[in-house]
């Protein structure tokens, strides 16, 4: 945390203004960059896709002429000198919602989980508002406001204007940005909440974690979607309908999906399938069921064949899966996250074993992330950058 005084207000910075002087469309490129996270001028060349002679030029004019950028250690990493507000994001799952917040110059996070349904409508308002306030106190030592609020939801999301696309899967909720607005908007002005689907708005945050410039993100929770990120670009398609992953066929005599086709890798890979196939194999076996995903993963873990096996039919679906989806993208980085991400890392070599079939993935890298609060993180992010 950086001991400088507050000089800038986050929210003028957003609107492209500096102590009342007006910046150009590249400065605030580069500024938004520099909040999602410090880094060198070759990091903000990929994020924000402006051309390397902008970069020099525009960030030389943010520190010396503005003081709204500042070089630690001199030659290094661009940081944002101190600004007043914080970016708050939530990562909102059909029963628990994790909330983060961090001033906007500061990559120190704090969190907070909501055990609230989001079935529950006005608890889940009135707790995950809680839950909001006290972060911001506690990251703005209740002097800052909120600069920006992002929410990453479990279901399509078209861009144009926030609300449910496609066929809406039955947990899907609308109204959850509007009705936070209401309840945030007399403490701390009207603030729109930004609202993104979570699996594309992790692979914005795993792309700052891994660098890569053209990647592919597979969530595997109770649903299974991807995000594809080429350079600063995540590919929201028509209606925010892109990186449907988890309906691509995997076996055509497979059971009939909600989205009206048969077979489809979500209905054999999702928490729900895995639990399902387990407790199979457990009841067949004369075994104690698996209590969750986690209990399951950790008796893989421990060598529990039946689990064990579990993790590695779903691991070869979404190698088969992958190696599909690699045809059309070629990403040079897969990143396998969400709640079945660890249980599948401990089959790994049965889903690179079926994309070493083919020869345009062979060579692709996969990594899995276990980080639980990434679509939180990809919503605060949705925030800074605004899209
Ligand atoms: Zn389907």
């Amino acid at each position: 945390m950086s001991d400088a005084r507050p000089t800038h207000d986050a929210l003028m910075l957003l609107k492209n203004s500096v102590d009342g002087v007006k910046l150009n469309e590249s400065h605030l490129k580069i500024i938004r960059a520099v909040m999602c996270a410090p880094g060198t001028r070759a990091d903000l060349r990929n994020r924000s896709g402006l051309a390397a002679s902008t970069i020099t030029t525009e960030v030389r004019n943010l520190i010396r002429r503005y003081n709204v950028l500042e070089e630690r250690p001199p030659g290094r990493r661009i940081h944002l000198t101190a600004t007043n507000g914080v970016a708050v994001g939530l990562g909102v799952g059909v029963h628990r919602t994790i909330v983060v917040a961090r001033q906007v110059h500061d990559v120190e996070r704090r969190d907070e989980t909501v055990d609230t349904p989001i079935a529950d409508g006005q608890h889940w308002l009135r707790d995950t508002t809680g839950a909001v306030r006290r972060l911001v106190a506690a990251a703005g030592g209740g002097r800052a406001g909120i600069a920006t609020i992002g929410m990453a939801v479990p279901w399509a999301v078209n861009p144009r204007d926030g609300r449910v696309s496609g066929s809406p899967p039955p947990w899907s909720c609308d109204g959850l940005d509007t009705g936070l607005t209401e309840r945030l908007t007399p403490a701390h002005g009207k603030i729109k909440v930004l609202v993104g689907n979570d699996a594309l708005l992790t692979a914005n945050a795993e792309q700052l974690v891994h660098r890569s410039e053209n990647m592919l993100f597979l969530q595997v929770s109770g649903h299974v979607l991807g995000g594809t990120l080429v350079g600063d670009r995540l590919l929201q398609g028509h209606l925010g309908l892109a990186g449907q992953l988890g309906h691509l066929p995997v076996d055509p005599h497979g059971e009939a999906c909600w989205c009206g086709r048969h077979g489809c890798l979500e209905g054999f890979v999702k928490s729900s399938a895995l639990m399902r196939d387990a407790i199979g194999w457990c009841d067949a076996e004369q075994l104690p069921r698996p209590r969750s995903l986690g209990d399951l993963t950790d008796r893989a873990e421990e060598g529990d064949a039946v689990c064990l096996g579990v993790l590695r039919r779903a691991a070869a679906r979404i190698g088969q899966a992958l190696a599909m989806a690699c045809l059309v993208g070629a990403p040079e980085l897969i990143v396998i996250g969400g709640e079945a991400a660890r249980g599948l890392e401990l089959a790994r070599d049965w889903c690179a074993r079926e994309m070493t079939r083919g020869e345009w993935t062979a060579k692709t890298k996969v990594v899995y992330s276990t980080a639980s609060d990434a679509p939180a993180n990809g919503a605060l992010l949705l925030g800074l950058l605004g899209t």
